[in-house]
């Protein structure tokens, strides 16, 4: 990756939050390595040096700042426009670390030679995959040592280290402190409950948060999810723990604060990362606003409300099922359906915060009876379908490689059009360039006919067309309530899928939960595309 080092003196001098973790700066007198807004004084140009990752600096001998702590960076921004060997290398790094066999092992996964790999690594990145994963591991480590109350054993599991005397070691290494002398200088911390956690996660501003709620807000399956005076919140499962969280915002600091309740340390990170690809916290919203600018019509939803993010998803399978769901009706049907489908099927959940139930899981929508909470024979298959091939292990939303096989594998499930995979794909898969290009809505915002035109102009939002159907669906769903409050999250109007098949469909389905609108815009563009 080539630094602009005229761009990063300026943003180290000003304090840049939009460049905070874009790259590192490594300060000679000092020895230790710090983001672009360290609070402490700035050094002479002459003595410092910039890389583009932490790795990077730490591989060229620099410590961790103390002041600034590199961990709590907002991380490498999520498509560097690097090769996508290394975007995906990346994202297998953030899902699971440096499994066994280490870079050979991630090397032939990626289908490239482990040699080739770490050039590429190297020359985008500055450092090589084990440099990159242990650097991951390291922040992580002292992240938990900060903001936890976790004991130091359980800590040195929970950031992979497999033994106390590794952590001990690792931390000595890098920190010139023991874990517990690192602790000690920690700003003070609220103390939490036992398996309860309180994270500070950090993003580039700007960052749209209402626009996340407003997306999120209508589509949350009851029970499940819930978004609530301004926060966000759900159930969750993992390697065979239970748990939930809240995410919501402080935007004095440019964090999403999240509390987490779950009994597993070990599952820590994971929870993070997924959380942290969920609200979509790796994105470099300068690079975005950029090729969104060069459209008139975006343009001036960007500035009118910057740093509307993707949303992501929690666990796949679980979108995937929802995506399905909403197929051929409107959003509040889908949420209504997905409630039944949850209360009937999902575990029993208890908490406070009036969550009740986990979502179903593939084992047990398999077989499920669906055709009690509503849902017509063929969608219901499609689900029973779709869980199978996640039973099976034909689809997995984790560890995806290529996503054009994916996409054909989802499309393998009958049912499954391309709308709904292009969602799923921009969604569970975090592909920034994903975009529904059959969408109704995407074609009435831009006041197209087909799908043809709409690639057409979609074509220069690349490799960010996924943040430009984000901008055009808050669009027309602003303007189908043009009165409500933005910070009022309402349910938007615009069909969940329009595959070709299921608009023909349309035709034959007469939902009672779909309104005259939608059904009248619907037999307006089928007007339009027939002729
Ligand atoms: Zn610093």
């Amino acid at each position: 990756m080539e630094l602009d080092l005229q761009v990063c003196s300026r943003a180290r001098l000003t304090r840049d939050p939009r460049f905070d973790g874009k790259f590192f700066i490594g300060v000679f007198t000092s020895g230790v390595y710090c983001r672009s807004i360290c609070p402490a004084p700035p050094a002479k140009e002459k003595n410092v040096r910039y890389y583009p990752t932490a790795a990077a600096a730490a591989e060229a001998g620099f410590r961790p700042c103390l002041r600034c702590r590199p961990e709590c960076s907002p991380g490498t921004p999520a498509w560097l426009g690097t090769p996508n060997t290394v975007s995906r290398a990346l994202r297998l790094i953030s899902e699971s670390g440096l499994e066994e066999g280490g870079v050979e092992a991630l090397a032939e996964r990626l289908g490239v030679g482990s040699r080739h790999l770490r050039r590429l690594f190297l020359q985008h990145l500055g450092a090589t995959p084990s440099a990159v994963a242990k650097t991951r591991q390291m922040h992580f480590a002292k992240k938990l040592i900060d903001e936890t109350n976790l004991r130091m054993s359980d800590v040195a599991l929970a950031s992979g280290f497999g033994c106390v005397r590794r952590f001990n070691a690792g931390i000595r290494k890098v920190y010139h402190r023991t874990p517990t002398q690192i602790r000690r200088l920690a700003r003070q911390r609220t103390l939490q409950p036992e398996n309860q956690y309180l994270f500070r996660l950090r993003f580039r501003p700007p960052y749209d948060w209402n626009g996340m709620l407003a997306f999120l807000a209508p589509r949350a399956t009851p029970g499940v999810e819930a978004v609530v005076n301004g926060c966000y919140r759900r159930t969750i499962s993992l390697n065979g723990s239970d748990g939930c969280f809240e995410v919501s915002l402080d935007e004095a600091s440019n964090v999403l604060v999240v509390r987490l309740q779950f009994g597993e340390p070990r599952s820590l990170f994971s929870i993070t990362e997924r959380i942290r690809a969920m609200f979509d916290l790796n994105a470099d919203w300068a690079a975005i606003v950029q090729s969104l600018r060069t459209d008139p019509l975006l343009a001036t939803q960007v500035d009118f409300c910057p740093g509307l993010r993707v949303p992501g998803c929690w666990n796949g399978f679980e979108l995937a099922t929802r995506a399905i769901l909403g197929q051929q009706i409107t959003v509040k049907g889908a949420t209504a359906l997905a409630g039944r489908m949850a209360s009937g099927f999902g575990k029993p959940f208890s908490s406070p915060d009036g969550l009740t139930h986990l979502f179903p899981t593939p084992e047990v929508l398999a077989d499920a009876k669906l055709a009690g909470i509503g849902l017509t024979g063929a969608r219901a298959e499609t689900i029973r379908a779709l869980a199978r091939a996640v039973c099976v292990g034909r689809l997995s939303f984790d560890g995806v490689l290529d996503s054009d096989v994916f996409l054909n594998r989802l499309c393998e499930i009958s049912g499954i059009g391309e709308w709904t995979a292009q969602y799923v794909c921009m969604r569970a898969l975090g592909q920034p360039d994903a975009f529904p290009s059959t969408d109704l809505g995407l074609l009435r915002a831009l006041n197209l006919s087909n799908r043809k035109e709409l690639e057409h102009r979609a074509d220069r939002w690349r490799p960010w067309r996924a943040y430009a159907a984000m901008y055009l669906w808050e669009s027309s769903a602003t303007t189908a309530h043009k009165k409500s409050a933005r910070s009022e999250p309402q349910v938007c109007g615009f069909l969940e899928a329009t595959s070709s098949e299921d608009l023909n469909y349309y035709t034959e389905v007469r939902s009672r939960e779909m309104d005259q609108s939608l059904c009248s815009s619907v037999s307006r563009h089928l007007e339009l595309s027939r002729r």
